[in-house]
């Protein structure tokens, strides 16, 4: 096994709980980066299995790696949702596709690539069939691969609302306001068995992920900092704080949703030679102004068992 348990006193530490007991409903974060290229955090995505189904949000750079190390084949990811069309939630989606198709245990899919979105999905995927399409001509032909495995099968909505039913797994999507250019943008909850996760998307504050993220189980949050110095004189800075939530933001989210356990993903922290990014300390302890209930700054291939209370594991890399 590659898994520990956070030891009690970071937990402590943290604000979260200890349980040992086994749930179908299981939350790993795979990528927890912002674009910036870096080597311990991927680009933004997050699985979600529950009983069989296997569900992926966004696919950021890096995926397939981070599926593999957990030894899940992308040939077996039910349905990718997409928050929005930033490209650091998108570059991995091709490789998850295409690779996930292969012949190796790795891969085999055999049936369409499914991928449910706001208005763009089409669009992207279809643009992708076409960047591809001599990839995918040369191994129908020469690896005799199932046509099926590279189909795709996209659907795109415009509202907030249920955008996926199946086998007691209920996803809602809802709109989030990621700044007025960038749009659509939407953040999901995730319904099993009467409990609920929530993924914010790329968001400022919102009251639409307190309204959505109320009771959640588990509220995944993005989060973005920058230190008062730096954001007081760069304007380029203040461009991208403007489009994420600050931790002491997301601290009034948190107060609001009340989730049994809150987790920082996309963690976008700005920095330049002169001015240093904000320490993880600092991010959780702005948190804390506004915050004191449970909170877990996520890290790549932690995960959370969503049971009576919620587990949370790190990866032994
Ligand atoms: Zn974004
Ligand atoms: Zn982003």
């Amino acid at each position: 096994m590659h898994r520990v348990a956070l030891s009690c006193l970071l937990i402590g530490l943290l604000g979260g709980s200890v349980s040992h007991a086994q749930s179908d409903f299981k939350v790993t974060l795979l990528g927890t980066a912002s674009p910036a290229p870096r080597a311990d955090r991927f680009g933004p995505s997050t699985l979600v299995e529950a009983g069989d189904q296997k569900l992926l949000f966004d696919a950021g750079r890096g995926v397939p790696i981070r599926l593999r190390q957990l030894n899940v084949p992308l040939g077996k990811i039910n349905v990718l949702f997409i928050t929005h069309y930033h490209s650091d939630h998108t570059s991995g989606i091709a490789d998850v596709w295409l690779t996930g198709w292969l012949s190796p245990p790795f891969g085999r899919r055999t049936a369409p690539f499914r991928v449910i979105g706001p208005a763009g999905a089409q669009a992207l995927m279809s643009n992708l069939e076409k960047a591809y399409a001599l990839d995918i001509k040369i191994r129908l032909a020469d690896e005799k691969l199932p046509p099926e495995g590279i189909a795709t099968a996209v659907e795109e909505f415009d509202k907030n609302g249920v955008v996926y039913e199946n086998n007691g797994v209920k996803v809602i999507a809802f709109e989030v306001e990621h700044g007025p250019a960038i749009k659509p943008a939407v953040g999901y909850r995730i319904e099993y068995k009467g409990r609920a996760v929530v993924i914010s998307g790329d968001t400022r504050y919102d009251q639409n992920v307190v309204k959505y993220g109320a009771g959640a189980d588990l509220l995944v949050h993005e989060v973005g900092s920058a230190r008062p110095e730096l954001l007081a004189t760069s304007v380029p800075v203040q461009r991208i704080i403007a489009h994420h939530t600050t931790p002491r933001e997301a601290g009034m989210v948190f107060s609001q949703a009340k989730p049994k356990m809150a987790v920082y993903t996309h963690i976008v922290l700005l920095s330049t030679e002169k001015f240093p990014e904000p320490t993880l300390d600092e991010v959780i302890a702005e948190t804390r102004q506004t915050y004191g209930g449970p909170l877990t700054v996520g890290e790549d291939l932690m995960s959370f068992e969503i049971g009576e209370t919620v587990t949370v594991q790190r990866y032994k890399h």
